[in-house]
């Protein structure tokens, strides 16, 4: 019997594995884990995979929203360079972002429902390797000579300064530290390459994106002196570089430190002794590169985290690879006494947990079971439970919330307390993803450059366009 229907393709639940350096050769070592797809054809077969959703969750759930559907049709349609396009034009630092990202469309993805969800990311991350990218990517509209200070360079900092480049603005970058903040002090080598980064933001410079290095915001100029000179907007993308440490006895020792401070310091290259034995404390992905990046340097280092791997933050692949390296997660474990010998850490007191109701977080709360407290020998004591942004030298110039954020004007506002002072990324949301920093800078852009627009033009300016 025949049909008009057209034939079902029958496509595999199971996906193209992306390639990982083997377990046995990452050692004492910075190289790159990932290594992602190494030859078109495995990009190909993967994208077939995917079914075109009418209603694409993978899209829905990006906080960008990035087109995920329109980049994996152009391959399945044989248009390699269309869709590297759709990737290089959304991403200011593009192959950087696809290292990092934690790719909340592919847990989206309806694939992964009865088998393994398409590989959105490293699809995503042969393309920006792989293909350069397009014109508009540079392209500027007509200059409008305004010029905007952007504090900060990590994700949201530069996403807002390509953006507002494009739009025509004259975009200064302000970095105190290191050039692609918490992306470059933050993320370890072995996830992404410092030189791969500096070489996309340098990029940037083809915008006529300027960079100042050096001075701090706050502390060396602040919003007042931009504005004096010449400046029409500021935004403060500033992140949450600031170390939250565990309230218990024990935390001012020598020995405990936050894992930020030991990442920055290693990604600096400075002389980090841990001495020995370590435990990093948390369940986050700033838990995860701590361990492993104190593995890396040679010291037996293993996790605590009070829930179970169930609820663990992480990214499922870093905790894979953690699993993978043998690194020894503990899980519902808490520590509640860092103990010294007066002067520096020698041991810490932990207590085994248990799980009971969701809390307001959705998780299961954790609770101390009584007597299981017991005593390990360690060196040093590592926090990776949180961070907050760094306020205190604008402390007296922005209204700010109780958690060190800026307060924005409403809900779907990014300008702060002082008009024409706009904030984006983890400054006003708290410690959050990189993509979720792009989606904000995004946003805040089309705020500011409607801001912009609504100004009153100086004579100046009049001149210039005349
Ligand atoms: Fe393709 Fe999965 Fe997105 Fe559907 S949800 S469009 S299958 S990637």
């Amino acid at each position: 019997m025949s049909s008009d229907r057209p034939a079902r393709v029958k496509r595999s639940k199971i996906e193209i594995k992306p390639h990982f350096l083997p377990v046995e050769e990452r050692g004492l070592n910075f190289n790159e884990v990932n290594l992602g797809y190494i030859n078109e054809q495995e990009v190909i077969d993967e994208a077939e995979r995917c079914l075109s959703c009418k209603k694409p969750r993978c899209e829905m759930a990006c906080p960008t929203g990035f087109s995920v559907p329109k980049m994996l049709l152009a391959i399945k349609e044989g248009d390699m360079q269309k869709a590297a396009d759709v990737v290089n034009d959304y991403f200011c630092t593009p192959s950087s972002q696809n290292r990092i990202c934690p790719a909340f469309c592919q847990d989206a993805c309806v694939v992964g429902r009865r088998g393994d969800a398409i590989n959105i990311l490293n699809v995503k991350r042969y393309l920006s390797d792989n293909y350069v990218k397009p014109a508009s990517f540079y392209e500027r509209q007509p200059l409008t000579h305004k010029r905007i200070a952007v504090i900060g360079s990590g994700p949201g900092g530069l996403t807002a300064a390509h953006e507002l480049a494009r739009l025509g603005h004259d975009v200064t970058i302000f970095e105190r530290s290191t050039l692609g903040g918490m992306l470059a002090v933050g993320i370890p080598e072995y996830r992404l390459k410092n030189s791969l980064l500096h070489a996309e933001i340098k990029d940037l410079e083809k915008l006529d994106i300027k960079f100042e290095l050096g001075e701090s915001f706050g502390k060396d100029y602040t919003h007042k002196d931009l504005f004096e000179q010449g400046y029409s907007a500021v935004v403060i993308a500033i992140g949450a570089h600031k170390p939250k440490f565990m309230n218990i006895p024990g935390s001012e020792l020598k020995g405990s430190i936050h894992a930020i401070e030991y990442l920055r310091h290693v990604a600096q290259g400075k002389d980090v002794d841990i001495g020995k034995r370590a435990i990093v404390i948390g369940g986050g992905d700033v838990a995860i590169d701590a361990v492993r990046v104190s593995r890396r340097m040679g010291v037996e280092s293993e996790i605590v985290y009070r829930r179970s791997l169930e609820e663990m933050p992480a990214t499922k692949e870093e905790i894979h690879a953690t699993i993978e390296e043998k690194i020894p997660i503990n899980f519902l474990t808490n520590p509640v006494e860092i103990i010294g010998d007066g002067e520096k850490v020698t041991h810490v007191k932990l207590v085994k947990m248990e799980l009971g109701e969701p809390d307001e977080s959705g998780r299961r709360r954790p609770s101390p079971i009584e007597g299981s407290e017991y005593i390990m020998e360690v060196n040093t004591v590592i926090h990776a439970i949180s961070q907050e942004p760094d306020v205190d030298d604008v402390r007296n110039d922005f209204e700010l919330t109780r958690w060190n954020t800026f307060t924005t004007k409403d809900e779907d506002s990014f300008e702060t307390s002082v008009a024409g002072v706009f904030a984006v990324g983890d400054t006003v949301s708290g410690p959050k993803t990189a993509v979720e920093a792009i989606s904000h800078a995004k946003k805040a852009v089309i705020e500011i450059d409607n801001y912009l627009n609504s100004q009153v033009p100086v004579e100046s300016d009049i001149a210039t366009n005349m």
